[in-house]
């Protein structure tokens, strides 16, 4: 399940929420305003940045099945 962090537009509170429904109400912990930023930038460049490191070395290795052409599946 994703958590994202908000930033509450009217007292700046920072809080995380698990987000199932992004059409979904979220309010201020704080304050119980319903006006807040997400903040998507931290997690999701991480997540970026983790899964093309971890997906290049993959392809351009090779070591083992060639992926069909010798014919040993
Ligand atoms: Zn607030």
């Amino acid at each position: 399940m994703p958590i994202y962090e908000y930033i509450c537009d009217n007292c700046k509170n920072e809080f995380e929420k698990i987000v199932i429904n992004k059409q979904q109400e979220i309010a201020c912990p704080k304050c119980a305003s319903k006006k807040a930023t997400i903040q998507l930038s931290v997690f999701s460049s991480a997540v970026a940045a983790g899964s093309a490191k971890s997906f290049t070395p993959q392809s351009s290795g090779g070591g083992g099945c060639c992926g069909g052409g010798c014919g040993c599946h």
